[in-house]
């Protein structure tokens, strides 16, 4: 949807060996903010991406700015405490401001609007626990309501609105950062640019991009996830969620927008650009290792958004992001050893806002200034695992159980667009039958951590059910963490 309106070229990559201060890995909307905050900060940056900048995960998101985010402040309560939740809270508020704010300053045309936004449920059972959102929300001076002037609909068993949420278009408010960004003295950007390793040399870091140098003395990675610094870090605190996506052509724009509390999700959302108005529909939102079935999810959101619309929707594409064990955010110094190495991820769907202060709390730790979200976001917090009621579900447990459910779903049938898992000469391998009955054969087994590749029918990819990394018909890594492909030949470790 966003991604029709990413026409800015960068029109440069990285060819050479390059010396920097910070080099910021990833450009979608926190590597962006990241470099817009550092301007004229007298540091020398580099920020690089792989493809595009701000194709990924931010092209592909619904554009809510809202700290009305499900029933998110009880889930951090239940975990930590009511202060946990408070500078949850106030962070989202924040970033708002600061996407406001930036939206002035630069005067970026990116439809950025004031709304409704609700959480609903049409599950009776899920009543008490808005009951105890509610009470949540008293106590940090929330003004909510419970019924809404727009959103009526008879299966709703209650919800809870709020008047003062935003939303935009990612990428035309990026598109803004950027000019301003290829305007600085102190920032380079390079585009088609993949960093696949990173060492450390004395004091300094070396990141080996398109096969050449980059020298820096501070990495910030803000590629969603961060896998290659250490893999079994990341894994244990998050897991990712995989969401299908439509936008179909309105007569009216309701100005709302929605969530529910069940599992999977379901949202929504309006958008107007110049004489059109589009309905944005997601659901069948579900960790990746829960549901392997992409066509059904894919076709139901697209049957559910042509039932309520009546048309059939202009836009459909799927998104992932990197969620966490304790639905806090991973934010800041990567490690006490390494404190030159930063991350900014797991934003559990919620990224426009957290990027955005993510942007801010790692420039301050930059700048060595105080931050009061620092500690809180802290990717080496420690997760109080017996209060996580889904920790083996999410993490541990899913590699095996999505072996077990890609064998029950193994379709040995030899015909065409179809995919199958086999192994030859003792090793995995995944085949898929083109629509002319072409053969494409790869490893099916994911470099990144070793998971199993599930074959997903509607885009066509291999798809790793552990970690989100994705791989086209004939073994390409298209998305990360897997920086290897899956050719058969050359299975990178
Ligand atoms: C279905 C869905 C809907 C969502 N809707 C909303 C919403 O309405 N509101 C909200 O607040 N949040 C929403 N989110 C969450 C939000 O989209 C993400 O949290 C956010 O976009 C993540 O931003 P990012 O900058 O961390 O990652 P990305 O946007 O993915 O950017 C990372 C960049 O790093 C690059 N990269 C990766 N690896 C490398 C490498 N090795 N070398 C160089 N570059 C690399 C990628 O190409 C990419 O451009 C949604 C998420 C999903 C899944």
């Amino acid at each position: 949807m966003w991604q029709k309106d990413n026409d800015f070229i960068i029109g440069k990559e990285v060819k050479e060996d390059i010396e920097t201060e910070i080099l910021i890995i990833g450009a979608g909307i926190t590597g962006v903010t990241t470099a817009y905050n550092l301007i004229d900060s007298g540091f020398d940056v580099v920020l690089i991406d792989r493809e595009k900048f701000f194709n990924e995960t931010t092209a592909k998101s619904t554009g809510k700015l809202t700290y009305l985010q499900d029933l998110k402040y009880q889930e951090i309560c239940n975990i930590y405490d009511y202060e946990t939740a408070k500078l949850y809270y106030e962070s989202q508020k924040e970033a708002i401001r600061l996407v406001k704010k930036n939206v002035k300053e630069n005067k970026i045309d990116c439809s950025l609007e004031k709304e409704e936004a609700i959480t609903f449920t049409t599950d009776e059972k899920e009543v008490p626990k808005f009951i105890k959102e509610e009470k949540i929300l008293e106590k940090l001076e929330v003004n909510y309501s419970n019924v809404s002037d727009t959103f009526k609909n008879n299966g709703v068993k209650h919800l809870i609105s709020v008047k003062n949420t935003y939303v935009f278009n990612p990428v035309k408010y990026l598109k803004g950062l950027l000019k301003k960004i290829k305007k600085s003295n102190n920032i380079r950007i390079f585009e088609n640019s993949i960093a696949t390793k990173i060492r450390k040399d004395d004091d300094y870091y070396v990141a080996i991009v398109n096969d050449f140098e980059i020298k820096t003395k501070k990495i910030i990675l803000t590629c969603n996830y961060p896998f290659f610094i250490i893999p079994g870090f990341i894994p244990l605190k998050t897991y990712m969620e995989k969401s299908y996506i439509t936008a179909t052509k309105v007569d009216k724009n309701k100005k709302i927008n929605g969530i529910t509390s069940n599992y999977p999700t379901t949202s929504f959302r309006f958008y107007e650009e110049k004489d059109s108005k589009f309905f944005i529909y997601l659901s069948n939102s579900s960790k990746i290792c829960d549901k392997l079935n992409f066509e059904s999810n894919y076709n139901d959101t697209i049957n559910t958004a042509k039932k309520i619309t009546g048309k059939k929707p202009t836009y459909k594409w799927t998104n992932m992001d990197v969620m966490t064990n304790d639905f806090l955010p991973l934010i800041g110094r990567i490690s006490d050893e390494e404190k030159d190495v930063f991350i900014a991820t797991g934003y559990n769907t919620w990224g426009m806002t957290t990027g955005t202060i993510a942007a801010k709390i790692l420039v301050d730790l930059l700048k060595h200034k105080k931050n009061k979200y620092e500690k809180v976001f802290s990717p080496s917090r420690s997760m109080n695992l017996k209060k996580i009621k889904n920790f083996a579900v999410n993490t541990l447990s899913s590699n095996a159980k999505a072996y077990v459910l890609n064998l029950i779903k193994k379709n040995p049938s030899w015909y065409k667009n179809k995919a199958l898992v086999t192994k030859e000469d003792g090793k995995r391998i995944g085949i898929y039958f083109d629509e002319e009955g072409k053969k494409h054969k790869v490893s099916n087994i994911c470099p990144h951590l070793k998971c199993f590749l599930n074959f997903n029918e509607v885009d066509k990819t291999w798809d790793c059910p552990c970690h989100g990394s994705r791989f086209d018909v004939d073994g390409n890594a298209i998305k990360g963490p897997s920086q290897y492909n899956i050719k058969i030949d050359e299975t990178n470790e």
